[in-house]
C-alpha cells in the first residue's frame, strides 16, 4: 500500500455536524485542515438520522393529513403509500445535503479523505495514520499535525437479548430504511428516537406498541408537555407500556413475539419489526486516545470550555465529548475548537442548547424548567398560552399544545421556554435568542410579532407571565 505523507495544522476525525463544521471553520480561518471520515460525509445526522427521519416524518404527516382531511373539505380517495418511492425520495434529500458538505469543505480549502484514522503518538508533532477505505481504498496517509479534533460521534446501545440483526431487530438506521411499512412495530425505549420513529410509522399505518422502562414517555421532558404527546398517541391507537422491560424475543416464522416484563406480569407482543432505541454510546475507543493519556469518563472524552482535552493539541466535540447528543451542539463546539486552534479567544459559553423532539405534536425547549429554576433558589413566574387560543393554530387545524415561559419573579429575565405543539421546532429559535441575550419578559412580550403566526404564542405567553395576555383570560398571579 502506497503511503503518502502530509503535514497539516489540524486533522478532524469524523465528518458529522461536528467534524465537517470544524473543517469548514478551520478553512475559513486559513488553517490547513484534513477531515477523515470512514463512512460518508455528513455523519449519522445527515445520512441516517436527523435529516432522513425528518424527510419521512414530513411525508407521513402529509399522508395522514390527506387521509383525515374531510373536516376541512379535502376528500382524497385511495391515498396510498409507495414506501419504495418514499425511500428513494429520502435518499435524494440526503444526497443533496451530503454532496453539499463535500463542496463546502472543498470551497473552504479543506482536504477530505475516506478512511479510518488512528492517532499513533507524538514525535514532535501529533501523528495520525489513515488507512484509506471506500473512494480512497488502498491508500494510506501518515499525517503530522499540531492539532487533532475528535468528532467521532456515537452509536446505538444494544440490550441483552436484542442484538441488532438488521432484519427483525433494528436500530434507528434500520428503521429509517424499511422497504415496506411494517404491519406491527414494537419500539423499545420512549426517548427521542423511539418517539419520533413510532410517530412516523403510526401515521403510515403500522400498529405500534412502545415499551419504556421508566414510568413515563419522554423521560427528562416536562411531564406537562409529554402528556400532550401521550394523549395524541393514544388517539392514534398507539399502545404504550411504561414501567416495563423488554426481556427477549422469539422468531415465529411469519412474525416475532416480544416478551415484556410489566408490573402485572409478562406480556407478549407480536411484531414484524422491533426497534431498539434505548440510548447512544460515545465512539471514543480504537483511536489511540488511551495510549496518549486522554481522560475518558464513562466513554465520553473529557473537555474544557475550549473543547481541549487534558492532552495538548487534542480536542473533542459533539456526542463523543458529552451530553446532550445533539447535532447543533456539535456544530457550535466545532466552531469553538476551530477558533481555539486558530489562536482566537473562543469558548463554549452557550446559556442554552435548545432541543426539539419531532413527534406529533412537536416538543421544543430552551433554557431551564420552573423546577430547575426553583432548585437554584430562584423565585419564578410562569406564563402560559394555549395554541387553542391562537388564530394561526386554529386556521392550521392544529391546536393541541401550548407555550410556557419561565420568568425570574424578581428580575423578569426569561429563564426558560417550553413549547408543545406543531411548529414548536421552528419557533424555539426566538426563545433561544431571548435567553442568550438575557431578554426580559417585556422584551419578548412588547416585540411586535407578525399576525397571524405561531410565534405570537411566545409573545402572548411572555405577556401572560405579567398577567397581560390579550387573547386569554389572565389568571390573577
Ligand atoms: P434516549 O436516551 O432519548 O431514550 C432512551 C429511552 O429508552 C429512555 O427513555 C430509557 O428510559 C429507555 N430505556 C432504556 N433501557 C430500556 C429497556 N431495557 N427497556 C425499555 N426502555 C428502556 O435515547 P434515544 O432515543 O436512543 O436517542 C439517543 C440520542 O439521540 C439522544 O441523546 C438524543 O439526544 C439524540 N436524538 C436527538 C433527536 C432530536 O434532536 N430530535 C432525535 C433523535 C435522537
Amino acid at each position: 500500500m502506497a503511503t503518502e505523507t502530509l503535514r497539516v495544522d489540524a486533522v478532524v476525525i469524523g465528518a458529522g455536524p461536528g467534524g465537517y463544521v470544524a473543517g469548514i471553520r478551520l478553512g475559513q480561518l486559513k488553517k490547513k485542515a484534513l477531515v477523515v471520515e470512514k463512512d460518508k460525509p455528513g455523519g449519522i445526522c445527515l445520512n441516517v438520522g436527523c435529516i432522513p427521519s425528518k424527510a419521512l416524518i414530513n411525508a407521513s404527516k402529509l399522508y395522514d393529513k390527506l387521509r383525515h382531511g374531510s373536516e376541512i373539505g379535502i376528500l382524497a380517495d385511495n391515498v396510498r403509500v409507495d414506501m419504495g418511492q418514499m425511500q428513494r425520495w429520502k435518499e435524494t434529500v440526503v444526497g443533496k445535503l451530503t454532496g453539499g458538505v463535500r463542496i463546502l469543505l472543498k470551497g473552504n480549502g479543506c482536504d477530505y479523505r475516506t478512511g479510518v484514522a488512528h492517532i499513533t503518538g507524538r514525535s514532535g508533532a501529533l501523528v495520525v495514520e489513515v488507512e484509506g477505505s471506500g473512494a480512497d481504498a488502498g491508500k494510506s496517509i501518515r499525517v503530522e499535525t499540531s492539532a487533532v479534533v475528535v468528532a467521532t460521534g456515537s452509536r446505538p446501545v444494544e440490550i441483552p437479548g436484542f442484538a441488532f440483526d438488521g432484519n427483525r431487530v433494528v436500530d434507528s438506521t434500520g428503521a429509517l430504511a424499511f422497504a415496506e411499512v411494517p404491519g406491527r412495530l414494537v419500539v423499545i425505549g420512549a426517548g427521542y428516537i423511539g418517539m419520533e420513529i413510532r410517530t412516523l410509522y403510526a401515521k403510515l399505518g403500522s400498529k405500534v406498541a412502545v415499551v419504556e422502562a421508566l414510568p413515563t414517555i419522554l423521560p427528562g421532558t416536562d411531564p406537562e408537555l409529554a402528556a400532550v404527546v401521550a394523549r395524541r398517541l393514544k388517539k392514534m391507537g398507539v399502545e404504550t407500556i411504561t414501567g416495563a422491560k423488554a426481556k427477549s424475543w422469539a422468531d415465529r416464522g411469519d412474525r416475532a413475539t416480544v416478551t415484556v416484563e410489566t408490573q402485572g406480569g409478562d406480556v407478549q407482543l407480536d411484531a414484524d419489526k422491533i426497534l431498539v432505541a434505548v440510548g447512544r454510546r460515545p465512539n471514543s475507543e480504537g483511536l489511540g486516545l488511551e495510549a496518549l493519556g486522554v481522560r475518558i469518563e464513562r466513554g465520553f472524552i473529557h473537555v474544557d470550555r475550549r473543547q481541549q482535552t487534558n492532552v495538548p493539541g487534542i480536542y473533542a466535540i459533539g456526542d463523543v465529548a458529552g451530553q446532550p447528543m445533539l447535532a447543533h451542539k456539535a456544530s457550535r463546539e466545532a466552531e469553538v475548537a476551530a477558533e481555539v486552534i486558530a489562536g482566537r479567544r473562543a469558548e463554549m459559553d452557550a446559556r442554552t442548547i435548545p432541543a426539539v423532539i419531532f413527534t406529533d405534536p412537536e416538543v421544543a425547549t430552551a433554557g431551564i424548567t420552573a423546577e430547575e429554576a426553583q432548585g437554584r433558589g430562584r423565585k419564578v413566574r410562569v406564563g402560559k398560552f394555549p395554541f387553542a387560543a391562537l388564530g394561526r393554530a386554529i386556521a392550521n387545524h392544529d391546536t393541541d399544545g401550548f407555550v410556557k415561559v419561565i420568568v425570574d419573579a424578581e428580575t423578569s429575565e426569561v429563564l426558560g421556554l417550553e413549547v408543545v405543539g406543531n411548529g414548536a421546532g421552528d419557533i424555539i429559535g426566538e426563545a433561544a435568542l431571548a435567553i442568550e441575550m438575557g431578554a426580559l419578559a417585556d422584551d419578548v412580550g412588547l416585540t411586535i410579532h407578525a399576525h397571524p403566526t405561531l410565534p405570537e404564542a411566545i409573545m402572548e405567553a411572555a405577556k401572560a407571565s405579567q398577567g397581560e395576555a390579550i387573547h386569554i383570560q389572565n389568571r390573577t398571579q
